[in-house]
């Protein structure tokens, strides 16, 4: 495994030609060390002459667990991939993939509704609609025809990609036929199913589930068995059992498989499934089952599930779901920002008040959804503090007075000619730049509250000023 670019760079043709965009091969290395390039970005290398570096390099590059991937076209699906066990020593790379099932027993009509909502479902959060990924067609009916009759509905009304979810070879088979060139998922082979699943597996060239509940030795006998058939487009399942002392086990599991394939163990290097749906199973009250749910769903989003099966559509069920995922995934080396410049919110007129925030994105979202949905007309500023929220960005010298002025000026904004007051309103965590900023850009400055949630309070008390 290679983890310097100086050991990248060995392998590299050394002419620095730029041909990949970076100046140097070394510059290069580099960048295929934190995987923003990748090795084919180097066309020279590709070249006959140097085919066996290429694929010697390539073998070492690859991440400690195996990328799969799920679905087909624009929506298809990648999981594993990861090279760490704690993302702020890299970053975690495919988010864990949320699939929910719907079942071959259900009406076509409610089937067909509940496949349109789970596609359907989105949030708008800090820039991006945070969505769902996949459905899990289970088969509760028992029958082949029935389930091929569920999957063809399914793969009609989206794009998603599918798992194909029983452990009679017969039903999968069906589900593949109806549902041929999807590349769906299978879900499961285990100790008894798993000669026919592993062959269902190789004659469609599917990815395929192996489900071997809190037994870590046989989940990796058939991981090696799989891997001698031919085949390692594979997830694991240890079983998700979702109460008491056998949560506990399980997470104990997950951590294992995962450090095991970290450390190099090739034979158990797989994406790990977690099926939240057994703690909604658990409970007979709705609520209590989809808050069980989400809790588990919560824990191995975090370590180590890379694919889970889950049932709640309840909006209080997916939001912290779809919520922690966005925190885990979002990679730790670069701060999330907006484009710096002048943001209208509502329609802003010359009376309407000029606010400074930064450019990170968590706090410019914060701001402008805080007074959008309070309809107060404004200019807000995100002011380039290369992603660093307020206070950070005071105490570190991006925020200051100089940034302040030049950030309205660039825009070709004049606060004395385009506002009737001439007023900046800088954030309560900047009070202390209130003098500079009037220096520097000669304006009248207030200080807005620390808390954005307050602004509306603030302008009632203080503006016009
Ligand atoms: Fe070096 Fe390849 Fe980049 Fe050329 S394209 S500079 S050979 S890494």
């Amino acid at each position: 495994k290679i983890n310097s670019p100086l050991e990248a760079y060995k392998f590299l043709p050394a002419t620095n030609c730029g041909e990949c965009g970076e100046a140097t091969c070394m510059a290069f290395a580099a960048h295929l060390i934190d995987r923003s390039h990748k090795l084919t970005d180097c066309k020279p290398i590709l070249e006959e002459k140097f085919k066996k570096k290429y694929e010697e390099l390539d073998a070492l590059l690859a991440p400690e667990i195996r990328e799969v991937e799920i679905g087909v076209g624009d929506k298809i699906a990648k999981i594993g991939g990861d090279d760490v066990l704690y993302r702020h020593k890299l970053t975690f790379f495919n988010q864990t993939q949320f699939a929910y099932d719907v079942t071959d027993s259900m009406d076509e009509k409610d089937l067909v509704e509940r496949v349109n909502y789970i596609q359907d479902f989105k949030k708008f959060y800090v820039g991006n609609f945070l969505t769902v990924d996949m459905i899990a067609v289970r088969c509760t009916s028992k029958d082949p025809a029935k389930f091929a009759a569920a999957v063809k509905k399914v793969i009609e009304t989206t794009d998603l990609p599918i798992i194909l979810c029983s452990f009679d070879p017969a039903v999968l088979k069906a589900g593949l036929e109806a549902s041929k060139g999807r590349n769906p998922l299978l879900y499961a082979a285990n100790k008894d199913n798993w000669k026919e699943v592993g062959e269902l597996a190789l004659e469609y060239d599917v990815p395929v589930t192996l489900f071997a509940p809190d037994d870590l030795d046989m989940l990796k006998t058939l991981a090696k068995t799989f891997a001698a058939m031919g085949t390692e487009k594979l997830v694991l399942d240890p079983g998700t059992y979702p109460t008491g002392k056998q949560l506990k086990k399980t997470f104990t599991n997950f951590i294992k498989v995962r450090r095991a394939g970290i450390d190099g163990d090739r034979e158990i290097a797989y994406p790990i499934m977690a099926v939240p749906f057994t703690a909604w199973m658990a409970h007979d009250d709705p609520v209590s089952a989809s808050y069980w749910e989400t809790v588990v769903a919560s824990v191995f989003t975090i370590k180590y599930g890379d694919i889970m099966i889950l049932h709640s559509t309840e909006p209080y069920a997916m939001l912290p779901e779809l919520h922690i995922r966005d925190t885990i995934y979002t990679d730790p080396r670069k701060p999330v920002t907006v484009d710096p410049g002048m943001y209208k919110v509502g329609e802003p007129t010359a009376d309407s008040p000029v606010l400074v925030t930064t450019n990170f994105a968590l706090t410019y979202y914060t701001v402008e959804s805080d007074i959008a949905s309070n309809k107060i007309d404004c200019f807000l500023w995100a002011i380039d503090t290369d992603g660093i929220g307020v206070e950070a960005a005071v105490a570190g010298g991006q925020l200051t007075a100089e940034k302040i002025k030049k950030g309205i000026e660039e825009s070709g904004f004049d606060l004395k000619k385009d506002t009737t007051h001439n007023t900046v309103v800088i954030p309560g965590l900047a009070a202390r730049l209130q003098g500079d900023v009037e220096d520097a850009t000669g304006a009248n400055v207030m200080v807005g509250p620390a808390d954005s949630g307050r602004i509306p309070g603030w302008m009632e008390k203080n503006w016009p000023p």
